[in-house]
């Protein structure tokens, strides 16, 4: 197995890091700081992706048709992995880019294609998602929120929860219950509903990772037409599956563990303790921690290179990716406790950077699905054990 990257790689990569080196101010991670749906990181993304659609750089994997290039899946993969690193100046609209976009491409009506895909190819789309509720969050199928078929289109009733980004988006991808269409998954189909339209509510949920993160979203006869509805209303739960499995490898947040890790090592260098055996060896295990998480995520990358399905590979190396987080989030706490102070510490940009991977590194386990969830999936699928066994 070849683990080294192309030559086309390693340019597409430099070209990557010259754009951000050159586009990001050097204010950029006090702007980080205030979490990825913040108004201060919305706004910033909302002038930046215009920049970085027009650098190319958005969207090069899609499809010409739809404002791509066709690029390989290892180069959106690099792509990711330098944004997520720099602190995801794309904001929400990185989910436009893995996901939204290609499940629209794939299952999308004419018409919901050209109303929506060509915005997010130019930067220009702030989405949320509308999946989890207050008694649906691992358990998804179990979710309650109704599309009651009427007058040719739906009435939605119910109430989401946790919806990132949903006080500054402007369309939501949300999952509702269509009743009679079946039991358990069956019934579930996806909705592109306007955050506009009379009878949503958005509440801000005041959270650790940012002001204007999380959300609650009440939904009171909100009405949409037929052609809101994205695919068949028995083909939701399918769609889903297609789209989650875009979603969950999408994140490489060992890349911005890993150098947070090397922003401690230097800052210990800096003040002459690198040299304690304690230390290194803590430090050596989060960095084997990171590259584990790397090489596994990798495998789960070229699978799908290969055109392969998603399989427990993407589980373990989710795992991985929350295992490197927390080991070089506790080994900054051990051994740069000062960091961790309210407001950042006061090591300026370096501990704000520091700060910014600790909160996001707590809620790792839990956003995008929570790791327990992997673990029993890997259990089951990976490890052939029986399901409910101790
Ligand atoms: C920062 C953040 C952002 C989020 N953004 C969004 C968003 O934009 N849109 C959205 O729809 N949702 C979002 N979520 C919600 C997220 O997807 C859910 O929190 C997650 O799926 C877990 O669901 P829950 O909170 O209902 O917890 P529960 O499912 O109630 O789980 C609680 C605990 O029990 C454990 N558990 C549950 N079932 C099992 C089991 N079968 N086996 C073993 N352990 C189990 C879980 O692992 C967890 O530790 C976000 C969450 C966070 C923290």
């Amino acid at each position: 197995m070849d683990f080294n990257w192309t030559d086309d790689e390693r340019r597409f990569r430099d070209r990557v890091r010259a754009f951000l080196h050159r586009e990001l101010p050097s204010d950029w991670a006090e702007v980080a700081r205030h979490g990825p749906g913040s108004a201060e990181q919305t706004a910033f993304s909302r002038d930046f992706c215009p920049r970085l659609a027009a650098e190319g750089l958005l969207v090069p994997h899609w499809p010409a048709e739809w404002g791509g290039q066709g690029r390989p899946t290892w180069e959106h993969f690099i792509l990711g992995e330098e944004m997520w690193a720099a602190g995801e100046p794309r904001g929400a609209q990185y989910m436009n880019v893995n996901w939204i976009g290609p499940t629209l491409m794939r299952y999308g009506s004419a018409e919901q294609q050209a109303r929506y895909i060509p915005a997010m190819a130019a930067g220009n789309a702030i989405w949320c998602q509308g999946f989890s509720e207050p008694e649906a969050g691992s358990d998804l199928a179990s979710l309650r929120t109704k599309a009651v078929p009427d007058g040719g289109g739906y009435v939605i009733d119910g109430q989401k929860i946790w919806t990132s980004y949903a006080g500054l988006a402007e369309t939501c991808f949300l999952l509702a219950r269509v009743p009679g269409a079946g039991d358990g998954k069956a019934a579930i189909a996806i909705f592109l509903v306007p955050m506009d339209t009379p009878g949503i509510e958005v509440r801000s949920i005041p959270s650790l990772i940012g002001h204007g993160d999380i959300h609650e979203v009440f939904l009171t006869g909100v009405r949409v037409p037929a052609s809101a509805r994205l695919g068949a209303e028995g083909e939701g739960w399918s769609i889903i599956s297609y789209a989650l499995a875009n979603e969950r490898v999408g994140i490489p947040r060992y890349e911005l563990s890993s150098r947070t890790l090397s922003r401690m090592a230097a800052r210990l260098k800096d003040e002459g303790r690198f040299d304690d055996p304690v230390i290194r060896a803590r430090a050596g295990s989060a960095a084997a921690a990171c590259e584990a998480a790397r090489m596994l995520t990798y495998r789960a990358v070229s699978m799908r290179a290969k055109g392969q399905p998603a399989g427990p590979e993407a589980n373990i190396a989710r795992v991985a990716v929350v295992e490197a987080d927390h080991a070089v989030s506790e080994f900054g706490m051990d051994f740069l406790p000062g960091a961790y102070t309210a407001g950042g510490g006061n090591g300026g940009a370096d501990d704000a950077a520091i700060l910014a991977h600790h909160e996001r590194a707590i809620v790792a386990g839990i956003a995008a699905g929570a790791a327990e969830i992997q673990l029993d999936l890997v259990a089951r699928r990976h490890l052939d054990l029986p399901r409910g066994a101790a």
